[in-house]
């Protein structure tokens, strides 16, 4: 039964993750998801780890173990998990600031961050938005540094027909729940050098151990996604803990940003990878659905007045799990969050702060001056591309922000 708009119960998750269906958790088994998954990128070959923070860790202590460098250059403004992965490597920690209104690390700044101890730069297709890697690039090349692309969010975005991940040294995608195709946690890692590759597949083999049980836990986590990804029941997984982290004013816990720093690595089971094979044949129309939503929802909330929407450069086909927007002003951002924010209508803020401002973060940095990133973290908003956010829904969405942009 189609959900009816009336039905006030219904909870829009806040973004667009691909349903499990029941027959993806059964026989007869798919063998074959680093193949598909090689084949939906169009590359060689893959490797599958069990989150995209573990991709990282594998991806950067492979770079780790080739160089005398020990820093890498993150942007101020992404998910704490990378802060994480780059300390389980045992390496320091640079942030750099974003461009002005947007996410992109800055040029300039990572010319001033970058120096001979820069190992790598972790650029971040945001949202599934295509990042320009080329000016980052440069930049990296210039110090000897590589460049390894943060693509959690943009399994599937493409520049000029190639998968983002392929225009620096390595890329990872996240299958976490919520970000398009989810094994419950998981993770996709590419690189386009056939030799670093292969490194990169022995050090995988040497660092992550095996943990059946651990793995059997996460089993039962992609079941129980699989049975509460509905609209009818995230309410009870999703939409009850974000209000009452709301109520107590706590946007960190809102915004699901509470990592533990100790990442863990193990194999994922053929059972979870056959369910990531299945619903991967299912993604590619689910995708060109988003676009097409994304398409027709876009230049609505573009005409209010001083909202900015994120879009991709020529060349660029992004991947649409959210809809990214500033307002001009962090006063009217706030005003709209307080309505819709935990409203069940998949409004939310991507991360809830800059990562320096993030307490349970501070052991991990050193202060570095980064206002860029503060203010997008302060003006910037996601509203869910869910099939499930129908017009009626998105109109009162619109409706909300015309009220608080004027
Ligand atoms: C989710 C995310 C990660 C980490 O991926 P996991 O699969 O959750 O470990 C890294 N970077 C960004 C930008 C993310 O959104």
């Amino acid at each position: 039964m189609p959900p009816s708009t009336a039905d006030v119960r219904l909870e829009i998750p806040p973004t667009a993750g691909l349903p499990i269906r029941l027959r993806d958790l059964f026989p007869p088994w798919q063998g074959d998801f680093p193949e598909r998954a090689a084949a939906f990128l169009g590359v060689p070959g893959v490797g599958i780890e069990c989150s995209g923070t573990a991709c990282l860790v594998v991806i950067l202590e492979t770079l780790r173990r080739s160089s005398g460098r020990r820093t890498v250059v993150v942007p101020a403004y992404t998910c704490p998990l990378v802060i994480f992965a780059v300390a389980a490597c045992g390496l320091r920690l640079r942030l750099c600031d974003v461009v002005r209104d947007g996410f992109e690390l800055d040029p300039e700044a990572l010319a001033r961050a970058c120096d001979q101890d820069t190992l790598a730069v972790i650029p971040t297709h945001l949202g599934g938005r295509v990042a320009a890697i080329g000016p980052v690039a440069a930049v990296a090349r210039q110090v000897g540094a590589f460049v390894v692309e943060d693509a959690a969010q943009a399994f599937g975005a493409r520049q000029d027909g190639r998968s983002v991940g392929l225009a620096g040294d390595a890329g990872f995608f996240s299958l976490a729940a919520g970000k398009g195709l989810s094994l419950y946690e998981g993770g996709i890692w590419v690189a386009g050098d056939p030799e670093l590759r292969r490194e990169i597949v022995r050090v995988s083999g040497e660092i992550v151990p095996a943990r059946p049980l651990f793995e059997a836990w996460r089993c039962l986590q992609l079941l129980g996604l699989a049975a509460l990804y509905r609209p009818r029941l995230l309410r009870y997984a999703y939409g009850m803990p974000l209000r009452h982290a709301l109520g107590r004013e706590d946007p960190v816990a809102a915004a699901g940003d509470l990592f533990s720093s100790d990442i863990p690595l193990h194999r994922v089971s053929g059972w979870r990878r056959s369910v990531g094979s299945r619903a991967l044949a299912r993604l590619p129309g689910f995708q060109a659905a988003l676009t097409a939503r994304a398409a027709a929802r876009l230049p609505r909330l573009a005409r209010l007045q001083g909202v900015k929407v994120f879009a991709d450069g020529p060349g660029g086909e992004g991947t649409w799990p959210v809809l990214m927007l500033t307002t001009a002003s962090a006063a009217q951002r706030d005003a709209a969050l307080r309505e819709l924010w935990g409203s069940g209508r998949g409004v939310a803020r991507m991360f809830a702060h800059a990562l320096p401002d993030y307490d349970y973060l501070h052991p991990w940095l050193e202060p570095r001056s980064c206002p860029n990133a503060r203010d997008f973290a302060a003006r910037s908003f996601t509203i869910s591309n869910s099939p499930w956010l129908d017009d009626s829904r998105f109109e009162a969405i619109v409706a909300a922000l015309e009220r608080h942009t004027q």
